[in-house]
């Protein structure tokens, strides 16, 4: 299930914090009736009754105009961008127009409060990550390689957010490694969903009318727009040397040596042009995306729709194509027109 992304915000000292806690049921965010005590947007993965797992945005207030207090404005409205809902703590606070917001009464009840949070959140259909790719049944075979990139004694988010999906839609998954492909498609197969930086591999040694897809695609057909990503891809043609690409990653992590983000999809991308990339990780999602060419964003795997569709348009308003890894890969692959989409 995603994860809800609420965002509580308003002037310095209006309470934002002791609600913050209240609604985690914890001493999450720092309360005192100094000024401006809460410094940066604090973030804190909550389960609210009625609403389910969320993650709860504390924001600092706006009114220092001095340059740090612009910093922490330019990371407020990221995270208010992030947000699903945003609770005011006084009707008119900041952030994306088309976010819905409530405005927290002082006093009021918190279960009235999360009723109204609830019933102000935006009414999406349940998507699954498959789509209509995979009917009750299906054998649906899973490439997993588990290289130096792979966390040590897990299985990463993507993956197991698929294999949740295809149990309760009453497929058949088999997990394997490349070196046992061979063997997981020999008995009948309806589709192979694999890691995407196996992509060409996994292509050559499965027969070519087996349906193939990714991890990554699924995720950029649940989180961001499959159709924009598609058409963002073809920039990857247009790309002459010189000119600048940004990798996005919606969470920070310590890249490994074999990063898909910062090693290996540059590698790929520098075969065709000598690029200069950029990589922004986690909240430092630039302002001026102008002077991109094509920004290639990460599958986004532990961010909410919201956070990816807002990059999506501002990329779309600053006129830079985007793309995501998956959808980069396989068109940097030339096999682009071969995957499913879901
Ligand atoms: S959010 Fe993006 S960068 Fe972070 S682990 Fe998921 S796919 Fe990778």
């Amino acid at each position: 299930m995603e994860r809800i992304y609420i965002a509580v915000a308003g002037p310095v000292n209006s309470g934002k914090s002791t609600l913050v806690n209240a609604l985690c049921g914890q001493e999450v965010s720092l309360v005192s009736p100094v000024a401006g005590t809460t410094t940066d947007p604090v973030r804190k993965a909550a389960e609210l009754p009625g609403i389910g797992p969320c993650i709860i945005i504390d924001t600092p207030g706006l009114e220092d105009t001095s340059p740090l207090g612009l910093e922490r404005m330019r990371r407020t409205m990221a995270a208010l961008d992030e947000a699903d809902v945003i609770v005011e703590m006084s009707a008119g606070a900041t952030g994306p127009l088309q976010t819905p917001r409530v405005t927290y009464t002082p006093g009021e009840p918190l279960d009235s409060l999360l009723k109204r949070i609830k019933d102000a959140l935006p009414k999406e259909e349940e998507r699954y990550l498959t789509g209509n790719l995979v009917k009750p049944g299906d054998k649906v075979v899973l490439v997993m390689p588990q290289d130096s990139e792979a966390p040590k004694g897990r299985i990463i988010l993507p993956q197991v957010q698929v294999i949740r999906e295809l149990l309760d839609r009453g497929c058949i998954p088999v997990c394997c490694t490349l070196e046992n492909l061979q063997k997981a498609v020999e008995t009948a197969t309806s589709l192979v969903i694999t890691d995407s930086q196996v992509f060409r591999e996994v292509n050559s040694a499965i027969p070519s009318t087996l349906p193939l897809t990714s991890f990554s695609v699924l995720l950029a057909g649940a989180k961001g727009d499959i159709k924009t990503y598609v058409e963002g891809a073809a920039a990857i043609d247009r790309l002459r040397d010189g000119d600048r690409v940004l990798i996005a990653e919606a969470c920070t992590h310590v890249p490994d040596t074999e990063d898909i983000g910062r090693v290996k999809i540059p590698a790929l991308l520098r075969k065709r042009a000598q690029v200069k990339v950029d990589v922004a990780a986690g909240n430092d999602f630039p302002e001026d995306l102008s002077v991109y060419s094509l920004i290639i964003h990460c599958g986004a795997c532990v961010a909410g729709r919201q956070l990816v569709r807002s990059r999506i348009k501002k990329a779309l308003r600053a006129g830079v194509p985007i793309t995501n890894y998956g959808i980069a890969i396989a068109a940097l692959q030339g096999i682009l027109q071969r995957i499913e989409i879901p």
